[in-house]
């Protein structure tokens, strides 16, 4: 298998090549425009000094500030930032907002981390990447491993090296309410995806009361679209994380299922939250499934929000669902999509995950102001850019006959190559 990185420029090749991207602008976006590598110690509580590698890469900023998550995980390399970084960059172009992208991660099994840890090793990572970040410059997010609580201790410990003035707040969203956080981030991830999806079926004429789905990943992204799907009546037939996955064709209780892996930290505790658990009891029908067979097993819509790299050539023949929803960054490697092409409708991940990022910058304008949304004015807002970059990606790919991820890059890289061309960012 190829790169991640080597992916995304491929990808963004394919698009240049349909819409004829101007050589200048496809050469400057093949590059992020800088690499911060840096390394930083943390004491671990058994009073061990351990030294972590981290990365923040800023891949372009020509419409705004870098904008885009910080990840802790095992797989976190310079290849893996890269990529993430340029799709950033790609997102906010799709839906229109003024951020470039960037990304960041270090290192780190963050399952082995216990909380003092994970706070020393936030600031520490702070601390060694504060001078290249600031609400005007690049703002960081939550993303894998990273939540509200991190970056909350980021921004204090930004705020203790910078200044603390209200300004400075801005230096990072997906903060918590109480400290600058936006109505809504929370949820914004699966909340864009779900606008979009809702508007497709409308014109698609798919009906979520007759639809099966299939979520893999219960983190951020997994959990609150299978809370937001089912609300919409669509029957949720297969939940997982990385210890495996549960299928039931009579689907699962959402609420309860997300309780459960609250309370015992895996979905394959959870076979007690199917909807109709006496009858199935008997008959067996909770199958205890590995991530394979999960990805593999029959349904209407497929919801990969877990990691990169899940359909690949290896499995995508074997896909059965009609619709794939990528709410993770990259699950769906190149190859894999070729195989799919005409048999499952791919919904791309720098579209359908870009909701995330959306209220990252309502946060960003809301901290700027001192002034704080109501929820359904950030809903509003919200629902109003995923569905006019759904709507655009959907002309581009009519005009272009192309698949939808082509046409998000399409929509993304004309807004790109326009901006361009304003600025004169070549002179
Ligand atoms: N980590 C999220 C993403 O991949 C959100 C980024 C942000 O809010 O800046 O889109």
């Amino acid at each position: 298998m190829s790169g991640l990185y080597e992916n995304t420029i491929n990808q963004i090749q394919t698009a240049a090549t349909i819409m004829g991207l101007s050589e200048p602008v496809r050469k400057a976006l093949s590059e992020p425009q800088k690499i911060h590598w840096v390394t930083f110690p943390v004491q671990r509580d058994n009073g061990e000094i351990d030294i972590f590698e981290g990365y923040r890469v800023q891949h372009n900023n020509w419409a705004g500030p870098y904008k885009g998550g910080i990840r802790f995980s095992d797989n976190v390399d310079l290849d893996e930032v890269k990529a993430l970084s340029a799709w950033m960059t790609i997102k906010c172009s799709v839906v229109g907002i003024p951020l470039g992208g960037g990304k960041g991660g270090v290192k780190v099994d963050a399952k082995s981390l216990s909380k003092t840890e994970k706070e020393k090793l936030t600031r520490g990572f702070v601390r060694s990447i504060a001078d290249y970040i600031g609400p005007d410059i690049d703002v960081p997010a939550p993303d894998m491993y990273t939540d509200g609580q991190v970056m909350a201790w980021a921004t204090d410990e930004y705020m203790k090296l910078k200044g603390g003035s209200s300004k400075a707040l801005g230096v990072f969203t997906g903060k918590p309410l109480e400290f600058g956080g936006s109505a809504g981030r929370e949820q914004a991830t699966a909340q864009g995806g779900v606008y979009v999806l809702t508007k497709y079926a409308e014109m698609h004429n798919l009906d979520p009361k007759n639809s099966t789905v299939i979520i893999q990943g219960f983190g951020n992204a997994g959990a609150n679209a299978a809370e937001l799907l089912s609300a919409h009546g669509y029957k949720i037939i297969g939940i997982s994380d990385s210890s495996g996955g549960l299928i039931c064709q009579d689907g699962f209780d959402v609420a309860q299922a997300i309780s459960c892996k609250v309370e015992f930290g895996s979905v394959m505790k959870c076979e007690h939250t199917t909807l109709n658990y006496d009858a199935i009891k008997s008959q067996n029908g909770v199958k205890q499934v590995t991530n394979e067979e999960l990805l593999e097993s029959e349904c209407d819509i497929l919801f990969l929000s877990a990691l990169e790299n899940q359909v690949t050539i290896k499995n995508a023949a074997n896909i059965k669902a009609k619709i794939i929803v990528e709410l993770a960054n990259g699950p769906v490697t190149p190859e894999a999509d070729a195989i799919l092409k005409g048999k499952t409708e791919v919904l791309p991940d720098i579209l359908m995950n870009a909701g995330g990022v959306t209220v990252s910058y309502f946060e960003m304008v809301q901290n700027s102001y001192g002034y704080y949304w109501q929820p359904d004015e950030v809903q509003t807002r919200l629902k109003a850019i995923m569905e006019a970059a759904y709507e655009k990606v959907e002309s581009v790919k009519s005009t272009y006959n192309c698949t939808y991820r082509e046409a998000s890059f399409i929509t993304a890289l004309k807004r790109l190559e326009n901006l361009a061309n304003i600025r004169g960012v070549f002179s």
